[in-house]
């Protein structure tokens, strides 16, 4: 079962979940601060050392924007 990065948009908490794909894109809460506002890493992408600027440019989707990145919006 793979495990997968999540950052909760909210605290920037990171944490990893193991889950079957299937459930890979299901929602999940934030284990700080229980928002739902979370966003799955792609951690082959997810090696550069400054976790803020990769956090930011690496996710598939904030949960905000449909985009590719998240130069568009302010999070
Ligand atoms: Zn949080």
């Amino acid at each position: 079962m793979p495990i997968y990065e999540y950052i909760c948009l909210d605290c920037r908490h990171k944490f990893d979940v193991l889950r079957g794909m299937s459930y890979a894109d299901e929602p999940l809460n934030c284990e700080i601060c229980a928002s739902d506002n979370c966003s799955r890493l792609i951690s082959v992408f997810f090696s550069h050392s400054d976790s803020r600027t990769a956090t930011a440019t690496t996710q598939s989707s904030c949960g905000s924007c449909s985009a590719n990145s998240c130069a568009g919006c302010s999070r």
